[in-house]
Protein backbone atom coordinates (compact mmCIF):
# COMPACT_ATOMS: atom_id res chain seq x y z
CA UNK A 1 0.00 0.00 0.00
CA UNK A 2 1.51 3.38 -0.79
CA UNK A 3 2.36 5.53 2.29
CA UNK A 4 2.54 9.14 2.32
CA UNK A 5 3.22 11.80 5.20
CA UNK A 6 0.78 14.92 5.81
CA UNK A 7 3.21 17.61 7.75
CA UNK A 8 1.39 20.20 9.66
CA UNK A 9 3.59 23.31 9.77
CA UNK A 10 1.62 24.54 12.09
CA UNK A 11 2.39 22.14 14.68
CA UNK A 12 6.04 22.21 14.66
CA UNK A 13 7.66 23.86 17.67
CA UNK A 14 11.56 23.77 16.32
CA UNK A 15 12.75 21.20 18.61
CA UNK A 16 15.00 18.79 16.45
CA UNK A 17 14.05 15.82 18.16
CA UNK A 18 13.30 14.75 14.63
CA UNK A 19 16.76 15.41 13.22
CA UNK A 20 18.18 13.83 15.94
CA UNK A 21 16.31 10.64 15.30
CA UNK A 22 16.98 10.94 11.44
CA UNK A 23 20.97 11.20 12.62
CA UNK A 24 20.90 8.40 15.01
CA UNK A 25 18.62 5.81 12.86
CA UNK A 26 20.66 6.21 9.60
CA UNK A 27 23.91 6.53 11.89
CA UNK A 28 24.88 9.73 10.32
CA UNK A 29 28.03 11.75 11.46
CA UNK A 30 28.16 14.68 13.47
CA UNK A 31 29.55 18.30 12.13
CA UNK A 32 30.80 20.81 13.66
CA UNK A 33 28.97 23.82 13.13
CA UNK A 34 29.13 27.51 13.51
CA UNK A 35 26.52 29.83 14.60
CA UNK A 36 26.24 32.86 11.93
CA UNK A 37 23.13 34.92 12.60
CA UNK A 38 20.79 31.79 11.54
CA UNK A 39 18.86 29.52 14.39
CA UNK A 40 18.83 26.91 11.58
CA UNK A 41 21.52 24.41 12.38
CA UNK A 42 22.55 22.76 9.96
CA UNK A 43 21.93 24.87 7.60
CA UNK A 44 21.75 22.87 4.75
CA UNK A 45 21.44 19.27 3.69
CA UNK A 46 24.25 17.80 3.55
CA UNK A 47 25.32 14.02 2.85
CA UNK A 48 25.34 13.43 7.00
CA UNK A 49 22.22 15.38 7.60
CA UNK A 50 18.84 13.77 5.58
CA UNK A 51 16.46 16.65 7.05
CA UNK A 52 16.57 19.37 8.74
CA UNK A 53 14.65 22.57 10.28
CA UNK A 54 14.45 25.59 8.83
CA UNK A 55 14.08 28.34 11.23
CA UNK A 56 12.08 31.31 9.28
CA UNK A 57 11.31 34.59 10.99
CA UNK A 58 7.15 35.35 9.63
CA UNK A 59 4.97 37.82 10.24
CA UNK A 60 1.22 36.97 10.93
CA UNK A 61 -1.67 39.05 11.73
CA UNK A 62 1.18 41.71 12.82
CA UNK A 63 2.71 39.87 14.81
CA UNK A 64 6.70 38.57 14.28
CA UNK A 65 7.51 35.02 14.96
CA UNK A 66 8.95 31.90 13.68
CA UNK A 67 7.86 29.36 10.98
CA UNK A 68 10.07 25.83 11.37
CA UNK A 69 10.09 23.69 8.41
CA UNK A 70 10.98 19.80 8.09
CA UNK A 71 12.86 19.39 4.95
CA UNK A 72 14.03 16.76 3.74
CA UNK A 73 13.71 14.04 0.23
CA UNK A 74 9.36 14.60 -0.80
CA UNK A 75 9.72 11.25 -2.07
CA UNK A 76 8.15 12.50 -5.71
CA UNK A 77 5.13 10.25 -7.30
CA UNK A 78 7.73 10.40 -10.65
CA UNK A 79 10.81 10.88 -9.25
CA UNK A 80 13.35 13.26 -11.60
CA UNK A 81 16.19 11.50 -9.66
CA UNK A 82 14.93 8.35 -10.45
CA UNK A 83 14.76 9.06 -13.98
CA UNK A 84 17.74 11.11 -14.61
CA UNK A 85 19.76 8.39 -13.20
CA UNK A 86 21.26 6.11 -16.12
CA UNK A 87 21.49 2.81 -14.32
CA UNK A 88 18.11 2.27 -12.09
CA UNK A 89 20.11 2.98 -8.44
CA UNK A 90 17.14 5.10 -7.50
CA UNK A 91 13.62 3.60 -7.83
CA UNK A 92 10.16 4.25 -6.11
CA UNK A 93 9.03 1.87 -4.06
CA UNK A 94 4.99 0.44 -4.30
CA UNK A 95 5.11 1.97 -0.56
CA UNK A 96 5.95 5.39 -2.04
CA UNK A 97 9.53 5.78 -0.84
CA UNK A 98 12.46 6.57 -3.56
CA UNK A 99 15.51 3.83 -2.39
CA UNK A 100 18.80 4.64 -3.60
CA UNK A 101 20.68 1.22 -4.01
CA UNK A 102 24.54 1.92 -3.60
CA UNK A 103 25.88 -0.65 -5.51
CA UNK A 104 24.09 0.51 -8.81
CA UNK A 105 25.64 3.88 -8.45
CA UNK A 106 28.38 4.55 -10.53
CA UNK A 107 28.60 8.37 -9.27
CA UNK A 108 27.20 10.52 -12.20
CA UNK A 109 25.12 12.53 -9.76
CA UNK A 110 22.72 13.49 -12.62
CA UNK A 111 19.74 12.57 -9.59
CA UNK A 112 21.26 15.94 -8.28
CA UNK A 113 21.03 18.16 -11.13
CA UNK A 114 17.51 16.48 -11.60
CA UNK A 115 15.84 17.15 -8.54
CA UNK A 116 14.08 19.95 -8.74
CA UNK A 117 14.19 20.44 -4.62
CA UNK A 118 18.12 20.45 -4.56
CA UNK A 119 17.96 17.68 -2.20
CA UNK A 120 20.35 14.54 -3.40
CA UNK A 121 23.89 14.91 -1.73
CA UNK A 122 26.99 13.69 -2.41
CA UNK A 123 29.72 12.19 -0.38
CA UNK A 124 32.53 14.73 -1.31
CA UNK A 125 34.64 13.88 1.50
CA UNK A 126 35.01 10.51 1.47
CA UNK A 127 37.25 8.43 -0.73
CA UNK A 128 34.56 6.42 -2.04
CA UNK A 129 31.76 8.42 -2.38
CA UNK A 130 27.51 7.96 -2.48
CA UNK A 131 24.93 9.66 -2.96
CA UNK A 132 22.72 10.62 0.15
CA UNK A 133 19.19 11.14 0.77
CA UNK A 134 16.64 10.62 3.14
CA UNK A 135 15.26 6.97 2.53
CA UNK A 136 11.77 7.67 4.15
CA UNK A 137 12.65 5.19 6.47
CA UNK A 138 12.19 2.32 4.31
CA UNK A 139 13.01 -0.74 6.33
CA UNK A 140 11.41 0.20 9.00
CA UNK A 141 7.92 1.19 7.09
CA UNK A 142 8.76 -2.87 5.92
CA UNK A 143 8.69 -3.70 9.43
CA UNK A 144 5.57 -1.76 10.79
CA UNK A 145 7.06 0.70 12.40
CA UNK A 146 7.09 4.65 12.03
CA UNK A 147 9.85 6.85 10.27
CA UNK A 148 12.47 7.99 12.77
CA UNK A 149 11.52 11.53 12.42
CA UNK A 150 7.63 10.96 12.88
CA UNK A 151 8.17 8.06 15.80
CA UNK A 152 9.94 11.10 17.65
CA UNK A 153 8.17 13.92 17.24
CA UNK A 154 6.45 15.57 20.46
CA UNK A 155 3.49 17.53 18.74
CA UNK A 156 2.13 14.99 15.91
CA UNK A 157 3.43 17.50 13.47
CA UNK A 158 3.70 14.80 10.53
CA UNK A 159 0.72 12.27 9.63
CA UNK A 160 1.72 9.19 8.25
CA UNK A 161 -0.73 6.85 6.74
CA UNK A 162 -2.07 5.57 3.11
CA UNK A 163 -1.54 8.48 0.97
CA UNK A 164 -4.79 8.41 0.19
CA UNK A 165 -5.80 8.76 4.30
CA UNK A 166 -3.48 11.88 4.22
CA UNK A 167 -4.80 13.49 1.08
CA UNK A 168 -8.22 13.64 2.41
CA UNK A 169 -7.04 14.43 6.06
CA UNK A 170 -5.20 17.84 4.40
CA UNK A 171 -8.40 18.50 2.78
CA UNK A 172 -10.48 17.93 5.58
CA UNK A 173 -8.01 20.50 7.78
CA UNK A 174 -8.20 23.01 5.38
CA UNK A 175 -12.14 22.91 4.77
CA UNK A 176 -12.69 22.73 8.65
CA UNK A 177 -10.46 25.83 9.55
CA UNK A 178 -10.55 27.85 6.51
CA UNK A 179 -9.10 30.92 8.37
CA UNK A 180 -6.03 29.16 9.68
CA UNK A 181 -4.41 27.19 6.91
CA UNK A 182 -3.37 28.98 3.34
CA UNK A 183 -5.62 27.43 0.54
CA UNK A 184 -2.95 25.32 -0.67
CA UNK A 185 -1.52 21.66 -0.22
CA UNK A 186 2.36 21.85 -1.00
CA UNK A 187 3.21 18.59 -3.09
CA UNK A 188 -0.29 17.36 -4.02
CA UNK A 189 0.28 18.95 -7.61
CA UNK A 190 4.24 20.13 -7.22
CA UNK A 191 6.76 18.04 -9.60
CA UNK A 192 3.04 15.97 -10.74
CA UNK A 193 2.56 14.88 -6.87
CA UNK A 194 4.82 14.04 -3.90
CA UNK A 195 4.30 11.40 -0.88
CA UNK A 196 5.15 13.83 1.44
CA UNK A 197 2.72 16.88 1.62
CA UNK A 198 2.66 19.71 3.96
CA UNK A 199 0.04 22.17 4.81
CA UNK A 200 0.81 25.83 6.31
CA UNK A 201 -0.65 28.96 7.91
CA UNK A 202 1.92 31.29 6.18
CA UNK A 203 2.19 31.03 2.19
CA UNK A 204 4.66 28.36 1.51
CA UNK A 205 6.50 31.40 -0.85
CA UNK A 206 7.28 33.15 2.70
CA UNK A 207 8.52 30.15 4.07
CA UNK A 208 11.31 29.39 1.18
CA UNK A 209 9.45 26.87 -0.49
CA UNK A 210 10.42 26.14 -3.99
CA UNK A 211 8.17 28.33 -6.52
CA UNK A 212 7.23 27.27 -9.97
CA UNK A 213 7.37 23.84 -10.06
CA UNK A 214 5.69 22.32 -13.06
CA UNK A 215 2.84 20.57 -11.95
CA UNK A 216 3.69 17.87 -14.08
CA UNK A 217 5.82 15.16 -13.64
CA UNK A 218 9.28 15.47 -14.38
CA UNK A 219 11.01 12.49 -15.84
CA UNK A 220 10.03 13.29 -19.23
CA UNK A 221 11.26 16.65 -19.24
CA UNK A 222 14.60 15.12 -17.66
CA UNK A 223 15.25 13.42 -20.03
CA UNK A 224 14.19 15.34 -22.69
CA UNK A 225 17.39 17.61 -21.92
CA UNK A 226 19.54 14.85 -21.26
CA UNK A 227 19.26 13.31 -24.54
CA UNK A 228 20.00 16.35 -26.36
CA UNK A 229 23.33 15.58 -25.79
CA UNK A 230 23.26 11.84 -26.18
CA UNK A 231 26.54 11.48 -27.55
CA UNK A 232 28.38 13.06 -24.33
CA UNK A 233 25.57 11.50 -22.18
CA UNK A 234 25.98 7.52 -23.43
CA UNK A 235 30.27 8.75 -23.33
CA UNK A 236 30.26 9.89 -19.91
CA UNK A 237 28.04 6.93 -18.64
CA UNK A 238 30.37 4.45 -19.91
CA UNK A 239 33.48 6.00 -18.29
CA UNK A 240 32.44 5.98 -14.95
CA UNK A 241 30.59 2.64 -15.49
CA UNK A 242 34.25 1.50 -15.96
CA UNK A 243 35.66 3.93 -13.03
CA UNK A 244 32.98 2.19 -10.59
CA UNK A 245 33.64 -1.72 -12.00
CA UNK A 246 37.50 -0.81 -10.97
CA UNK A 247 37.20 0.54 -7.58
CA UNK A 248 34.08 -2.30 -6.93
CA UNK A 249 31.25 -0.29 -6.82
CA UNK A 250 29.37 -3.35 -8.32
CA UNK A 251 30.13 -5.48 -5.81
CA UNK A 252 27.06 -6.98 -4.22
CA UNK A 253 29.03 -8.45 -0.99
CA UNK A 254 29.81 -4.92 0.29
CA UNK A 255 27.36 -3.64 2.72
CA UNK A 256 25.51 -0.73 2.41
CA UNK A 257 25.42 2.11 5.11
S1 LIG B 1 12.58 15.29 -3.90
FE1 LIG B 1 14.34 15.05 -5.31
S2 LIG B 1 15.50 13.32 -4.43
FE2 LIG B 1 13.43 13.25 -3.53
S3 LIG B 1 12.26 11.86 -4.90
FE3 LIG B 1 11.90 13.98 -5.62
S4 LIG B 1 13.46 14.23 -7.25
FE4 LIG B 1 14.13 12.47 -6.02
S1 LIG C 1 10.21 16.62 16.20
FE1 LIG C 1 8.25 17.52 15.49
S2 LIG C 1 8.03 19.42 16.67
FE2 LIG C 1 10.18 18.78 16.87
S3 LIG C 1 11.22 19.86 15.18
FE3 LIG C 1 10.67 17.87 14.37
S4 LIG C 1 8.69 18.19 13.38
FE4 LIG C 1 9.02 19.95 14.73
Amino acid sequence: MEKGVLVDLTRCIGCRGCQVACKEWNERDVRKTTFKGDFTNPVKLSSDCYTNIQFVETEKKGKVGWSFIKNQCLHCKEPACAAACPVGALTKTAQGAVSYQFDKCIGCRYCMVACPFDIPKYEWESVSPWVQKCTFCAERIEDGLLPACIKTCPTETMLFDDYDKIVAEAKKRLAKEPGKYVKHIYGLEEAGGTNWLYISDIPFEELGFKKGIPSVSLPDYTWSVLSSIPAKVTGFVALLSAVAYFRGRGSQEEGSE
